[in-house]
């Protein structure tokens, strides 16, 4: 505990927030092993509510809650960022007896707080990202092993984000892993909200890679995915996603984004990355071939969504690499190179590339 309270960074709100975005968990879907740590403080604590709380700018969003009907607050009444900006657990008795909460809305109003404990969930560069908490409607005291318990979950929360960051992240590249990157794609599919709505995935695949390795050897192969990734946050937008689907295959989730739009955000790209200098490789070039699908009313998953951009990605290769091809509007190669006659949700699906 004294290492932690040497560590903790307490009056630096905006390194706090970067290390909270740097987990990406804000707004994600809920995970079981959150869940079980919520369930794990109410059976351990003898409490009907508990949270593991993240506390954004404005605003305390539950990653996981149990026995609470909600799933974000205020910030300004929230306990939780009393207690983050402490570096050790925050207890409260009875709110109507303390200053701070008697009149908080959670305690005047539903769900009627009365008791309430809660840890900092502290990263490993010390900063109170959020909390795990144990509530109760009535007054009460929570024993020493029950606050070690609580100390302990908050530890093992931590880790449990921290796993979580590293599976869903690409090192090389910066990017998001394969895993993360088809359930931004999911995401994206579930949060649809019209059938106007539009979105685009663009997968692209680096031409002849191989030969970079043959010729240059792995880590100059390295150096040309570390560029691609690079290449990738500088050109495209803030909200676009950007995951490694494979070894040298990309994909790029476009949301809010038509056919016409996402056909020249792939050729941008397919521009850059022809055009791109590679480090410690001065002279080398290389190209990427792409295939572009939209989101179809038809799409529900998202096997099924990067199945119909792998189609046009491997017309885009038979056809002789660094360009681009669309589901739709661009028609579609079949395998033998006669362009399909086929509707191309059904093609794709009768065809697909190769493994
Ligand atoms: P195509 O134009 O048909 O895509 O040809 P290609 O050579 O790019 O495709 P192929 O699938 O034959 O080879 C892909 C190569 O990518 C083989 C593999 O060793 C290399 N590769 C995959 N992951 C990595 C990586 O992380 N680092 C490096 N340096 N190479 C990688
Ligand atoms: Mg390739
Ligand atoms: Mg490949």
């Amino acid at each position: 505990m004294i290492a932690m309270m040497d560590r903790v960074r307490l009056d630096d709100e905006e390194g706090r927030l970067a290390a909270l975005t740097r987990y990406d968990v804000l707004d994600s879907v809920a995970e079981p092993q959150f869940d079980r740590i919520t369930a794990l403080i109410c059976s351990a604590l003898d409490v009907p509510m508990a949270a593991v709380s993240l506390i954004d700018r404005d605003r305390q969003w539950f990653k996981s809650s149990q026995g609470l009907n909600l799933t974000e607050t205020e910030r300004d009444i929230a306990f939780c960022d009393h207690a983050i900006r402490r570096p050790t657990a925050l207890v409260v008795n009875d709110a109507r007896q303390d200053p701070r909460f008697a009149s908080n809305p959670l305690v005047t109003g539903a769900p009627h707080l009365l008791s309430y404990a809660g840890v900092p969930l502290q990263t490993p560069d010390g900063y109170n990202v959020g909390t795990i908490c144990a509530l109760d409607t009535r007054a009460r005291n929570f024993s020493k092993p029950q606050m070690e318990m609580l100390a302990n979950l908050a530890a093992v929360t931590v880790d449990a984000l921290e796993v979580r960051m590293i599976a869903n992240f690409d090192h090389l590249t910066g990017s998001f892993s394969r895993r993360a990157f088809l359930s931004q794609l999911d995401l994206e599919i579930s949060r649809r909200s019209s059938r106007r709505y539009v979105a685009a995935l663009v997968l692209f695949d680096l031409d002849h890679f191989k030969l970079i390795n043959d010729r240059y050897g792995h880590g100059a192969g390295d150096s040309v995915l570390r560029a691609v990734g690079r290449l990738c946050r500088v050109t495209l937008r803030r909200k676009d996603v950007v995951g490694r689907i494979g070894g040298e295959e990309f994909g790029i989730l476009l949301p809010d984004t038509d056919a016409e739009m996402a056909i020249d955000v792939a050729e941008r790209m397919r521009a850059a990355i022809a055009d791109m200098e590679i480090p410690g490789l001065p002279g080398v070039r290389v190209t990427a071939s792409f295939g572009i699908a939209g989101l179809t009313p038809a799409v529900t998953s998202n096997s099924q969504w990067l199945a119909m951009a792998d189609a046009p990605l491997y017309s885009a290769k038979q056809k002789g690499r660094n360009c681009c091809e669309h589901i739709h509007t661009r028609g579609i190669l079949g395998p033998e190179g006669q362009r399909s006659r086929m509707n191309p949700l059904e093609w794709y699906e009768k065809s697909l590339r190769p493994a």
